[in-house]
């Protein structure tokens, strides 16, 4: 098992990091809020149109997995099955040995982060280059993602720029347009010669044997257009049934996202190109891949979590993420969408100890344009991760440790929160103790951990009344 504790403990204490990954969020959050208010009328109506599309796709999984196969295939496209991460990648690895390629050009996908394709191509003496510019940064510096949408957003300009000077041998920038240009021209070089481009899948029309992908660099329209071959990676919880269908989930996806109204490349492709075309791949591979997401489907508990579209907002208003930033769950998938599926993909002796980086305040279900109800799936998952007592299991049974003080602190808690009368008591002359609560705080066991990276509530006036006041009842 990983220790989370000490990995956060150095995530905690790197303040430049906190600092861009908060503002970042902050950002994304008011941008996704103001396109919000300003561009939809009825967000909501659009959200459970969405929820619907994308169940109706999960109710019918194989029929529409059957369906998008044949389609496909007779648009001219080739189909691959793989069960797990390791066949995905064979997959990949069979055919650039076929095609006797030894680097391919990627464009931004999690689904190759998930089946570790860059680490399994190296183990074999090949090459992937990232071409999102965010990968591209991550990869220079030998890091993974801290983020779904956003993969380097931990990094501020002039971090890039001291990282492109060290890593490409130029001149230290830091203004956004010249690490661009560094980046265009690094990476032009790097698609002369381009044989073969892996791509990720945001939706597959089974109606169609279409797959739609979205992006708002162009690199993923060079990986999928400029190549001799083009091989696109597709968890099979991506497929649904029609364009409308599509079209109506993708409405939702970059105003989630990044607060943009549409992204700026869609690209739609329906097979390779045809005799009379001059430009396109000759050959289109889709991989369908498993991983274990007919698990989740099976499972009433969590089935729901497969309708994810990845759009990252859950993330974004994360107050956990927030503060810890995506580096700190160790997971392919961090954040809230993370703590569901990672267990679940990856084990949950591998990666159950995400499920305590949640305060349960249900943000994430709120803003997930699906209506993943991820903050009552993270306390059963919690529930699970205890063992088969589930919701019986007594206090004390999820492994967790605490001082004798700590204990002490917490059973005296219980005692007063339990009676009424001690409760009223208590809440009424809380203020009196503020003073002992901001001086002792840093060090009290029960509230240093807190306290450290926290500012303390002030506690003012009888907060006991003014509850009366605000509800406008009385706790006599
Ligand atoms: S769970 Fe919802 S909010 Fe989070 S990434 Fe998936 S679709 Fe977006």
């Amino acid at each position: 098992m990983k220790n989370h504790s000490e990995l956060i403990k150095t995530k905690l204490a790197d303040k430049q990091m906190r600092e861009n990954v908060s503002s970042a969020m902050h950002a994304l959050q008011d941008r996704r809020k103001n396109l919000i208010n300003a561009k939809f009328q009825d967000w909501q109506g659009l959200r459970t149109k969405a929820q619907k599309a994308k169940n109706n796709a999960l109710y019918t999984l194989k029929d529409r997995v059957l369906e998008f196969e044949k389609n496909a295939t007779k648009n001219g496209m080739k189909v691959h099955f793989a069960n797990t991460k390791e066949d995905a990648c064979e997959i990949i690895y069979e055919l650039m040995m076929e095609k006797k390629i030894s680097k391919v050009l990627k464009g931004k996908s999690m689904a190759s982060e998930e089946i570790g394709l860059n680490h399994y191509l190296e183990h074999k003496g090949l090459n992937a280059i990232e071409t999102d510019l965010g990968e591209l940064i991550l990869q220079l510096g030998n890091e993974t993602p801290v983020h779904i949408v956003v993969p380097a957003i931990h990094k501020n300009r002039y971090e890039i720029g001291e990282l492109f000077s060290e890593k490409l041998g130029v001149a230290k920038e830091s203004e956004p347009e010249k690490l661009n240009a560094i980046a265009r021209t690094h990476l032009r070089n790097e698609f002369e010669g381009l044989e073969m481009g892996i791509s990720g899948v945001n939706f597959a029309i089974s109606s169609e044997g279409a797959i739609w992908l979205i992006e708002n660099e162009g690199n993923g329209r060079m990986c999928t257009t400029a190549p001799t071959i083009h091989v696109a990676i597709c968890g099979i919880e991506k497929i649904v049934e029609s364009f409308t269908d599509a079209a109506t989930t993708d409405t939702l996806l970059t105003p989630s996202a990044t607060g943009q109204f549409i992204p700026a490349y869609n690209n739609i492709i329906t097979g390779p190109r045809k005799v009379d075309e001059l430009d396109g791949p000759k050959e289109v591979h889709i991989i369908l891949f498993n991983n274990h997401r007919t698990n989740i489907l099976s499972n009433e508990d969590y089935y729901e979590a497969l309708r994810c579209i990845r759009c990252g907002a859950c993330m974004n208003f994360c107050p956990v993420y927030d503060k810890i930033g995506g580096h700190s769950y160790d997971a392919v998938y961090p954040g809230p969408i993370g703590e569901v599926i990672s267990p679940q993909l990856f084990g949950m002796k591998e990666h159950g100890d995400i499920l305590s980086l949640c305060s349960l305040c249900g943000r994430c279900s709120e803003v997930c344009p699906v209506k993943i109800p991820l903050d009552s799936m993270i306390r059963k998952l919690r529930r699970d991760k205890i063992g088969e007592a589930g919701d019986n299991a007594p206090l004390g049974a999820n492994e967790l440790e605490h001082s004798a003080m700590e204990s002490y602190g917490f059973a005296k808690f219980a005692d007063i929160a339990t009676s009424p009368k001690m409760w009223r008591v208590a809440i009424g002359n809380a203020s009196k103790f503020n003073w002992l609560l901001q001086s002792l705080g840093t060090s009290l066991p029960v509230l240093k951990n807190w306290a450290t990276y926290k500012d303390l509530p002030e506690l003012k006036g009888n907060i006991y009344k003014e509850l009366e006041n605000l509800e406008g009842v009385s706790y006599e």
